[in-house]
C-alpha cells in the first residue's frame, strides 16, 4: 500500500471517528483566539482554557492587554509554564496590533507572523480556526502521527506539512489537523502505541508487529 492509498484509508477513519471538530481552545474572538494559540505552548490546551475563564470575560482586546502591563499579565497567567515569555509576548503583540493593524488580527500569514511570538504554527492555528482559512498547522502530535502512519519521512515539520499538504486535498487541511490531534491524544500517545489494535495501522500496516518508534520534531 502506498502514502496516497493510506491517506485515503485514514481520512475516511477519521471523519467516522470524529465526524465534527470542535475548537479546543475557548476564545471569544479572533484576538483572544490568538493569545490562547500562544499560551497553549508546552501546556495543554486544558490548562489554558482553565486560566483563560477568568482572563476573557474582562480582558478580550489589545487596549486591555497593553494597559494591564506585563507584570499584570504575568500574575494572570502564572498557572502556566513559562508564563514570563508568554506575557512579554502578549503584551507586545497587542501594542504591535493596535500600532500595525488598528487592534484588528491581521488575516495573512505574513503579518501574523511578524508578530512578536508568532511562530508559523501559531500563524496557521489562527488562519485555519480563526479566519476558515486552508492551513495545516503541524504541532509535535501531528508530526508524531504523520510518520507512524508513514505520510512523511520525519525529518521537520517543515517537511510533514509539506507532505501532509501534498497527500491531503485542501478542503479538508482545517477539519483534518484537529482529526489527527484528537486521535493522537485518545490513542496515539507519545509514550503508546498499539502497533497491533488501531484500526489505521491494522488496515494500513497489516504485517506490523511492533510499536513504532518516533523521532521527533
Ligand atoms: S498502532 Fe500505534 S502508530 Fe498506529 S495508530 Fe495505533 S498507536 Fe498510532
Amino acid at each position: 500500500m502506498n502514502e496516497v492509498q493510506r491517506s485515503k484509508i485514514i481520512l475516511k477513519i477519521l471523519n467516522k471517528i470524529y465526524p465534527k471538530t470542535p475548537i479546543p481552545l475557548k476564545h471569544q474572538n479572533k484576538f483572544t483566539l490568538l493569545i490562547s494559540v500562544l499560551l497553549s505552548a508546552q501546556t495543554t490546551d486544558v490548562n489554558v482554557n482553565k486560566a483563560t475563564k477568568k482572563i476573557y470575560p474582562k480582558y478580550y482586546k489589545p487596549e486591555h492587554f497593553v494597559k494591564l502591563g506585563r507584570k499584570k499579565i504575568q500574575k494572570l497567567i502564572k498557572s502556566l509554564g513559562f508564563f514570563r515569555n508568554k506575557a512579554k509576548s502578549i503584551y507586545l503583540l497587542s501594542k504591535q496590533l493596535i500600532k500595525r493593524h488598528k487592534g484588528k488580527v491581521p488575516k495573512n500569514f505574513q503579518d501574523l507572523e511578524n508578530l512578536h511570538g508568532v511562530g508559523h504554527k501559531t500563524a496557521s492555528v489562527v488562519m485555519s480556526q480563526g479566519f476558515g482559512h486552508p492551513a495545516f498547522p503541524v504541532d509535535t502530535h501531528i508530526h508524531r502521527l504523520a510518520q507512524r502512519w508513514g505520510l512523511t519521512n520525519g525529518k521537520n515539520v517543515i517537511q510533514t506539512e509539506k507532505d501532509l499538504k501534498r497527500l491531503f486535498p485542501k478542503r479538508h487541511w482545517n477539519k483534518l489537523h484537529l482529526q489527527i490531534i484528537y486521535y493522537g491524544r485518545d490513542f496515539c500517545k507519545a509514550r503508546e502505541c498499539y502497533g497491533l489494535t488501531c484500526k489505521i495501522c491494522t488496515t494500513c500496516y497489516p504485517n506490523r508487529k511492533n510499536p513504532v518508534k518516533t523521532k521527533k520534531a
